[in-house]
Order: C-alpha cells, then structure tokens, then sequence
C-alpha cells in the first residue's frame, strides 16, 4: 500500500494509483465515447480541471504493447493542435490514459449527416489548417512520429472549435538510423494508402494519404466508404475522380453548404487534398501540403473581408 505522499509523488509524475482514477472519473460515472481500446470516461482533476479518462479494456483488441507506447509519445509531444496526455495509471493490469478534456466531440460527428450542426466553410478550413499543423509537427518530430490512424474520429474540437489530433494508440517512433518507415501496418479501412496494403510499410507519406481523404471529407461532407443502399459501396476517391476530372467543384462541395463556400478556394482545397492521394513518389509531404492550406485560409479571409463578411462564391 503507498502512502499519501507517495501517491501525490506520483501522480505529479504523471503515474496514477486505480483508486486514484475511480475518484477522478467520480467512479467511471459518464462514459463519453468508446474507441479500440475500451471506454473514454468525463473526469475531474485537481478539483477544477475537466478531462477525458481512457480506460484500456482487458477484452480490448488493442492491446498492451500499444497503450505502453501511447503513453511513452503522447507524454514528451506537446502542440496546440495536438491533444496532450496529462497522466496515466498502470497498476496491476488496470491502464488508462489521462487526456486534457475537449468539449466539442470529434469531427466525424460534424460530417456525419445526422449531424445538425453545420460547419461552414470558413471553418472546414481553418480544422483543415489546425489539423495539418499537428501533423506537420508529429511528422517534423526527431525523430518522425507516424500517426498511423488518422481519421475523423480521431480529430476532436474545442469550444472555440481549434482541430486537435487524437490517439497516437498506433504511432511509433521512427529510429532515423533504421528507416522512415514502419514494417507493422496499422489504421482504419479506407483511410489507409494503397501502397500500406501492397507493401505492408506505413510511412510519413501514408499519414498524409489519410488527411487527404479526410480533407476531401471536409470539403464535400461524403463519408470515406460511401454507402450506396443496394449497390456495392464505394471508395470516396472512386466518387470524386470523375468530378475532379470535369473540373466539377459544385458537384463536389458539401450541398448542406447551399452554395454557401467561396469557389476559388474550394477548387484550391480540392486540389489540396487530391495531390495528398496522388501515388505515394508525387505525394508532398506535410509542410508542403500546410503551406498550401495556409494560403487557401489567407485567400479566404481576404475574399471574405473584401465582401463584407458575405460567406458568397466568387468566380
Ligand atoms: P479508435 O480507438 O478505434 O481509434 P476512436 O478514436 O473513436 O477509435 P477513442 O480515442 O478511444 O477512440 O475515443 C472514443 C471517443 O471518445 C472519441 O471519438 C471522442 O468522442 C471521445 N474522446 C476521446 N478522447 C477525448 C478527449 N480527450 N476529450 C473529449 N472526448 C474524447
């Protein structure tokens, strides 16, 4: 049994006792999501701070290996776009992971079509932005740190709706004397690069395959498998080649917009998260592709502030 003070030593390291995490979680009272690796609990830290507790279920299919590695990353990276680990509990076979709190859910909700609440086109941008940004840093880590599984769910909003990347569960870090490229693949059916499949390597390039899809995600509110009733389903990119191929931005833009983005920087975002899909050798990598988004949100604001704050198209 430890003494107080050991406890309270410990948990200013980061490490907290089970009993600990049960009072935190007022007795894994609110359940706020479930992932691969088990339920995501609401909790309370030092009487005031709000945060998200990850418990690591023993049926879980994710497993131990992976939970030791989320925790060794997610303590030492630290970013603004980038949802940061305050602590973790590993005590006889009880783990979880303690996150910063972020309260406006992850961005597969605001996609799903279910979701009432619709993300302008000013913000779609800016989320593009934020989330390139914690990737860019992941990637520009010494050494790299791949994501592995990056998708919309893992993609959480603040209240002021700042885009922070979740769940390095699957990232690993890459050793710069022994390759940039790992030799386990990993992530989420559709979001993963066709050469991940072929090879069976996931590298830097094949994070920015998946932002690619989730940009055109973003940008057009189809999901990345498209559901087609009795037809087989579809590929995202099988959807949207055609369309890119005619130059067909409208019928490419989320419709729930109605008309309401700005067309010279929905073509430039489109061609953004096209050339993040482009076989993996022609694939930029993710300062080239935050370079780019920065200018399409800088396009933007100054369209937007020209026209008086109108969210209007401009041919
Ligand atoms: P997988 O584990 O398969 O990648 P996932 O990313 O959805 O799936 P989790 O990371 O376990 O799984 O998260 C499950 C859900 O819990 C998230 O989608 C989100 O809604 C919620 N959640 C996770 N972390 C936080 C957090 N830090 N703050 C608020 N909600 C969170």
């Amino acid at each position: 049994m430890k003494s107080m003070e050991e406890q309270q030593m410990n948990s200013m390291n980061g490490s907290f006792t089970y009993s600990q995490i049960a009072k935190i979680t007022s007795n894994f009272k609110t359940v706020i999501g479930k992932g691969g690796f088990g339920e995501v609990y609401l909790g309370i830290l030092n009487a005031d701070t709000h945060v998200a507790v990850k418990v690591l279920s023993s049926t879980s299919m994710q497993g131990y290996k992976e939970f030791q590695a989320e925790v060794k990353l997610m303590t030492v990276v630290c970013h603004e776009n980038l949802v940061s680990v305050m602590g973790y509990c590993d005590e006889d076979g009880n783990k979880a992971l303690i996150y910063e709190y972020i309260a406006n859910g992850n961005l597969r909700q605001y996609l799903s079509e279910k979701s009432e609440r619709i993300l302008s086109w000013g913000e779609r941008l800016q989320i593009a932005v934020d989330a390139a940004h914690g990737l860019e840093f992941l990637h520009g880590c010494k050494p790299p740190i791949v994501h592995r599984d990056l998708k919309p769910a893992n993609i959480l909003l603040t209240e002021n709706m700042q885009a922070k990347i979740s769940d390095f569960g699957l990232s690993r870090l890459f050793s710069t004397e022994a390759s940039h490229i790992s030799t386990r693949p990993a992530g989420t059916f559709g979001y993963l690069d066709p050469e991940s499949y072929t090879i069976g390597r996931i590298s830097k390039k094949s994070d920015v395959y998946s932002f690619g899809i989730i940009l055109i995600e973003l940008i057009s509110g189809q999901p990345a498998i498209i559901r087609q009733g009795n037809e087989d389903d579809i590929h995202i990119l099988r959807w949207i080649c055609p369309l890119f191929d005619r130059g067909d931005i409208w019928s490419i833009v989320d419709p729930r917009l109605q008309g309401e983005f700005n067309i010279n920087t929905a073509r430039k975002a489109i061609k953004i998260a096209m050339s993040c899909v482009l076989p993996i050798r022609q694939r930029p990598d993710m300062s080239h592709v935050l370079a780019k988004l920065k200018e399409c949100l800088d396009d933007f604001c100054y369209d937007f502030m020209l026209l008086g704050g109108k969210n209007v198209n401009l041919l």
